[in-house]
């Protein structure tokens, strides 16, 4: 059996999912003609009170989109170091958009309304770049599945109005801070101007990113869709299969969060963890105290099947999901509790 806890992503699609897959009813969607993607995309945009959605591959293709709905060449933007657009999405920010990332030393991958106000460059002073845009990240990715106070997204969004900026969510795990924290989605469509729901996580589809956003900034999105690449033809089954994770999925992220929660309980007791991120969402993020090696623990893991990710820097990150069952949850947490290094 392996058990592979390296990221939200490796889930198939089970039997329920498969069936709407096998049935949905398709055409070609760049005519636009594809039934099952434009219920998926009326879904959402009804979900979060957002004019307009538009269903993407992937969620860096989705967040590029946005990036470049907002901005000019030459243009800045602002976001935290840890950023997923700033560093897994290939560079796209400068290659797609011809931007530039402002980063601010956030907190857990977190920053906040002063941070940005800070580091808004004076659109006077024609020297810098200019400001333009603002992402947001929640959860956050490196951060290890933190949630943003909606108080301080608040604002922060307060700051953008007052000195004209766009305000970019990347909502990748969006679905696990809203079961989390109880929140609403339509709270994040009054304030976001573009936001990313992404299907493959904990969502647990194949694929897909829909990119929500306000009529205005949306009237070119399908074309730069285009652009990148992104114009697919049937692909209605896989809308179907994230209409099926959005009736189905979405409630059961608690159970994802409560593993991820007991997981990081044991582990805070051993003495071979120096220390322990807060675990909020589905991920645990830990570094091992001296002595034990990332590579030595993750093979001794690897060995019972168990499969965790290395982020570098000595942090180890572990994330639970859809296929990851009570009874590999059980021997997961007895394999933590005996383990010597
Ligand atoms: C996974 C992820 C994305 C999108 O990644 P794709 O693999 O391109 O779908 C974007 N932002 C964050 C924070 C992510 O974790």
């Amino acid at each position: 059996m392996i058990i592979d806890l390296r990221s939200d992503t490796v889930t198939k699609p089970g039997t329920g999912m498969m069936r709407a897959i096998l049935s949905a009813e398709t055409g070609d969607d760049v005519y636009k003609e594809d039934p099952t993607v434009n219920k998926l995309e009326a879904y959402l945009a009804t979900l979060f009170g957002m004019d307009e959605a538009l269903f993407f591959p992937t969620g860096s293709m989705a967040n590029q989109a946005a990036i470049k709905l907002h901005t000019q060449p030459g243009e800045q933007l602002i976001c935290d170091k840890w950023a997923h657009v700033y560093n897994y999405e290939g560079g796209g920010v400068s290659f797609n958009s011809g931007v530039s990332c402002k980063l601010v030393d956030g907190v857990r991958g977190m920053i906040t309304a002063a941070q940005v106000e800070e580091n808004i460059n004076p659109p006077d002073f024609y020297h810098s770049p200019l400001t333009s845009l603002v992402c947001l990240e929640n959860t956050t990715n490196k951060g290890g599945g933190a949630c943003y106070d909606f108080s301080e997204i608040k604002k922060i969004k307060a700051v953008c109005d007052m000195h004209g900026l766009g305000l970019h969510l990347d909502g990748a795990r969006l679905m696990n801070a809203i079961v989390a924290k109880k929140e609403s989605p339509l709270a994040y469509g009054k304030v976001f101007d573009t936001i990313t729901v992404c299907l493959s996580k904990g969502l647990g589809t194949p694929l897909g990113t829909v990119l929500l956003g306000t009529k205005e900034l949306m009237k070119n999105a399908i074309r730069i869709r285009k652009v990148l690449g992104g114009g697919m033809r049937q692909i209605g089954y896989m809308a179907a299969a994230g209409l099926y994770a959005m009736e189905n999925n979405v409630m059961r992220l608690a159970h994802d969060h409560t593993k991820a929660s007991e997981i990081a309980m044991v582990l805070k007791k051993q003495e071979y963890v120096l220390k322990i991120e807060p675990t909020e969402t589905n991920i645990v993020i830990f570094y091992l105290a001296e002595g034990l090696s990332e590579e030595k623990f993750m093979s001794d893991l690897e060995k019972e099947g168990i499969r965790i990710s290395n982020m570098g820097q000595g942090k180890l990150r572990i994330v639970t999901h859809l296929d990851y069952t009570q009874q590999m949850h059980k021997k997961v947490l007895e394999y933590l509790a005996a383990y010597k290094k």
